[in-house]
């Protein structure tokens, strides 16, 4: 049998609850839910580290932010390391990366290990984007979600048809500053999309880092992200409200036309007649919070952010309608694509081929908790540094420093608090993270035992400082 293609679609920032396949209830993606009708949707997918850059470099090298050098936004990729474009161009494969990278440019940061790249500078514009074609600045007129689109579908009418394919399809929505195309723009006009149950969450029990995280609706939100400015005189939960209907609207605005992207390469499959020998993945480089606990953005531990949806398709492996409950981190994609392409895994990836999982196979000893850090305590949005385990059932958090602003000044009331901080989430009782059960004494058993395993984690994924 022919080696497969591998087509892989990362948007950014593209919550799970805001994909209809997931049970989200505020917007439909008839597109992206075809994946999962044919293939397999995983519930328990997580992010390593729940911010853009630290998680596609992950994706790339199979390992962990202080292994692969990107902790923060701040730290530029070294393309010089091995990475699974490389390891699959070497292997045969044609590679293509178009779309957003976000992992730095120039000097040895530019893609390495892809025929043919074409991305954004940095975050990149929604409209009229600017473009490093192979190094080479070109403007395009459009919008960047159709823009990507055509270019990917034009790349694949060009390859060798001889060859395997790895292309990675990496959209810059629906990202910050939520620009929709003109298409989509009166979408949602006359309709209030449902609130999450946690928007008016009060941070009661839970350690100092909810509290001064600035990423709330209710405060934090610009002219720039809503368009206009608030009504006067509106206040408290009232204007709360109006920035989450401003807020989610433009972002599911966005991820219509992502949706509409996701149908328009499904059907360029279908129309080669290569839908059969592809992998198909859709996923985001993070979760979001879609208003829940009161914000926006990501970077916490908590579920809405830490979960990626993961969506693939393999007619010739997967059967339609297959559900994951697996715990699978971001650091277990790269093994995965090596796996389909026949190549070898390289022992320092610290993730694992989930193809025996997709083809129904029980697997002795995957993991039954994953580790998560998150580095980045200097920047706007003051969230203190954290790690912490995650099982099927709980969730115990280390917040080890305040967060603080890009000049290096902590927000005002966190000089009064003491660090760390701890949290424990009983997931089966408590699904939205509301109750901090860590000083409770029933759960004191539990609490040693997570320590423990967080321990030893620590020290197999080499993580020691
Ligand atoms: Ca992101």
């Amino acid at each position: 049998m022919d080696r497969p293609n591998i087509l892989f679609i990362m948007s950014d920032d593209h919550a799970s609850h805001a994909i209809s396949c997931y049970s989200g209830r505020i917007n439909q993606t008839p597109n992206i839910d075809r994946i999962a009708n044919e293939g397999a949707r995983l519930d328990n997918c997580f992010c390593t580290n729940s911010i853009c850059s630290p998680s596609r470099a992950t994706i790339l090298t199979g390992k962990y932010s202080h292994l692969n050098g990107v902790k923060t936004l701040a730290d530029k990729f070294d393309g010089r390391q091995p990475h699974v474009a490389k390891l699959l161009q070497q292997g045969g494969y044609q590679t293509c990366i178009i779309g957003k990278w976000h992992l730095g440019h120039g000097g040895n940061s530019d893609p390495t290990g892809f025929d043919y790249w074409c991305v954004l500078p940095g975050q990149g514009e929604y409209h009229n984007p600017v473009f490093y074609d192979m190094g080479e600045e070109k403007q395009y007129r459009g919008y960047a979600t159709d823009i990507i689109t055509d270019m990917c579908i034009d790349w694949l009418n060009n390859r060798d048809r001889n060859r395997p394919f790895f292309l990675m399809c990496h959209h810059k929505a629906p990202h910050r500053p939520w620009e929709p195309s003109e298409k989509y723009m009166a979408l949602y006009e006359d309709v209030d999309i449902p609130e999450p149950e946690t928007l008016f969450d009060d941070y009661d029990t839970r350690s100092d880092a909810a509290r001064l995280a600035e990423m709330r609706i209710s405060h934090h939100l610009t002219r720039t992200d809503v368009k206009e400015d608030p009504p006067v005189h509106m206040e408290g939960k009232e204007l709360t409200r109006w920035y989450y209907q401003r807020y989610i609207k433009d972002y599911l605005r966005c991820i219509a036309s992502i949706d509409e992207s996701v149908g328009r390469l499904l059907d360029y499959l279908d129309k080669e007649g290569i839908a059969g020998n592809t992998v198909v993945i859709y996923t985001s480089d993070q979760g979001f919070f879609l208003g829940d606990h009161g914000w926006y953005d990501k970077r916490f531990m908590y579920e809405e952010s830490l979960r990626m949806p993961f969506l693939i398709r393999y007619p010739e492996g997967i059967k339609p309608g297959t559900i994951i409950k697996d715990i699978i981190i971001n650091t277990d994609f790269a093994p995965t694509f090596l796996d389909y392409a026949g190549l070898n895994i390289p022992d320092d990836m610290q993730g694992y081929s989930i193809r025996p999982i997709l083809e129904g196979k029980e697997v002795d000893g995957w993991r039954h908790a994953m580790y998560y850090r998150y580095w980045m305590d200097r920047d706007d949005h003051c969230v203190a540094a954290h790690y912490g385990i995650r099982t099927k059932r709980y969730k115990l958090i280390c917040y080890y420093a305040p967060g603080r602003y890009y000049n290096g000044e902590y927000p005002k009331s966190a000089k009064d608090t003491k660090w760390p901080q701890w949290e424990l989430f009983d997931l089966h009782n408590d699904k939205y993270e509301l109750k901090n059960v860590y000083g409770d004494s029933a759960y004191a058993d539990v609490v040693k035992e997570l320590k423990e395993e967080l321990d030893r984690l620590r020290k197999e994924l080499k993580d020691d400082d």
